[in-house]
């Protein structure tokens, strides 16, 4: 049904493409600017939020520019609903703050204001200018280029130069309705094709995830990213490594839990995107044979995909737990092999280091890990735990997404743990008493566990060789 109409409105669009209005093209230095006047284009005031425009309006009158712009802007045109409402305005943070008594400033990069309704927040950023003279309090790059704070406040022209993508600097203004398109991005829009703003290499060192942004407006809007604006980033995929842990987490949840993991994940592939986020699961796709990891990740994601279509829940703890699965196994061998710790010691000290190194690159909330850590024990139960045990493993608070990520590795591995998977599929399916006869016929079957790392055996000491 939703499909039906984000279909009808795509159509609408492209049946009543916005025609510029073009109200001289500004060229000089800077991006050109075109010019929609209010009967020009689609977007009506029914469209956005009631808060957003109690935000503009309210900078409007106390005598500020107010525009709402990027997604909010696009996604409205494109016939889809804005996932939130951002507002640039020439107000600074201060003059922000003393406008509205439920505002926030938040940020240290980039600061911004954010004005809270309840669980809606809109962000408000002041228009952003150049860096000329270094002053290391406003801004500052690190060797790589990457812009460490982005605090020079400017006018609406510059500000349109530090967005990202063309389609991104679509400016909706309060005072008139007009819509300000710099860069000609109503045309990129209407092509469909996703474009930075000057010259790729910079604007992807002076912030790479970019590169990730690009990949996720793709997949999301169905657009083609401009070769010129794509042809970079394979060089440049490895700066990403580089990033904060905590901003790449909001990201990863960007790309992966927004109902487009799988086409996110081919494309971050193809453009070496995914190695430097899932350093250690990157390292397994080439080196462990069988295939499982490829085949985990395709699986998880797809799966994925299907929850937020079918609008389940989806969590952190169960995606990472599934996808450093095999890293974590292979990892338990490794331990098991050189130390010799039982099979279930080996495995807590590789959630350990595993969950660690990922870290580094994606800091996963502990609310979040712990529970990973409880759906990878609960691995180990449920390859022993068939039979009379099955009732209390049963109870688990986290029974059910291991069961889920047992299913999964029963697609991905067959074999045995297919077997097992397939006879947790039969007693979860069954009503109380079939269970007990589910339960009662593992009796005497073989149940141990093959999987198990092999612990060392000690070798008896090699006989000398004889003197001579
Ligand atoms: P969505 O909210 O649907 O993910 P969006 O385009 O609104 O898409 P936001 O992250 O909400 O994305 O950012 C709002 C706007 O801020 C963007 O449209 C873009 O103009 C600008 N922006 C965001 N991130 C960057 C960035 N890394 N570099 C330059 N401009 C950015
Ligand atoms: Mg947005």
């Amino acid at each position: 049904m939703f499909r039906r109409i984000s279909q009808f409105c795509k159509q609408l669009f492209e049946n009543n493409k916005v025609a510029p209005v073009l109200e001289e093209p500004i060229q000089e230095d800077g991006l050109r600017l075109d010019i929609i006047s209010r009967d020009g284009h689609s977007i009506s005031r029914r469209q956005i939020s009631e808060n957003a425009l109690k935000v503009l309006y309210r900078l409007n009158k106390s005598g500020y520019k107010a525009y709402l712009v990027g997604g909010g802007v696009r996604d409205i045109l494109l016939g889809l609903e804005p996932k939130d409402f951002d507002v640039a305005t020439n107000a600074t943070p201060d003059d922000i703050k003393k406008l509205f008594r439920n505002c926030r400033l938040v940020g240290r990069r980039f600061r911004l204001a954010h004005i809270v309704f309840g669980r809606d927040v809109i962000e408000v950023a002041t228009f952003r200018g150049h860096h000329n003279e270094s002053n290391d309090k406003v801004s500052k790059s690190n060797a790589e280029g990457r812009l460490l704070r982005d605090n020079v406040y400017g006018e609406i022209d510059e500000d349109a130069e530090r967005r990202d993508f063309t389609i991104n600097a679509l400016y909706y203004d309060i005072s008139d309705y007009s819509i300000r398109s710099y860069g000609g991005g109503l045309a990129d829009l209407n092509a469909r094709t996703i474009k930075l703003i000057g010259d790729p290499d910079t604007r992807y060192r002076e912030d790479p995830v970019r590169m990730l942004r690009a990949v996720r407006f793709a997949t999301k809007l169905d657009m083609q990213i401009d070769p010129v604006t794509a042809d970079p980033i394979k060089a440049l995929a490895p700066l990403l490594s580089d990033i904060p842990a905590a901003r790449m987490y909001e990201e990863v949840l960007k790309l992966f839990f927004a109902g487009k993991a799988e086409a996110n994940y081919n494309m971050m592939q193809r453009f070496g995107l995914f190695a430097p986020l899932f350093p250690q699961v990157s390292a397994l796709i080439e080196e462990l044979p069988k295939g499982q990891t490829a085949k985990m990740l395709q699986v998880v994601m797809r799966n994925t995909d299907i929850r937020v279509s079918e609008d389940k829940t989806v969590t952190p703890a169960f995606f990472f737990a599934a996808i450093l699965w095999y890293p974590v196994k292979q990892r338990a061998d490794d331990i098991a092999i050189e130390s010799g710790l039982t099979h279930y010691d080996a495995y807590v000290a590789a959630m350990g280091d595993v969950l660690e190194k990922q870290c580094l690159t994606i800091s996963l909330p502990r609310r979040f890990s712990t529970p990973a850590r409880d759906i990878w024990q609960l691995q180990l139960r449920l390859e022993r735990g068939q039979g009379t045990r099955a009732f209390k493993l049963l109870e688990h608070p986290k029974f059910r997404a291991a069961y889920d990520l047992l299913l999964l590795r029963g697609e991905v591995e067959a074999g045995n743990i297919a077997k097992i998977a397939e006879w947790w599929k039969a007693f979860v399916e069954a009503d109380e008493t079939d269970r007990s006869d589910i339960a009662k016929s593992i009796k005497g079957s073989n149940t141990r566990n093959r999987n198990a790392p092999q612990r060392k055996r000690r070798r008896k000491p090699a006989a000398k060789p004889a003197e001579e």
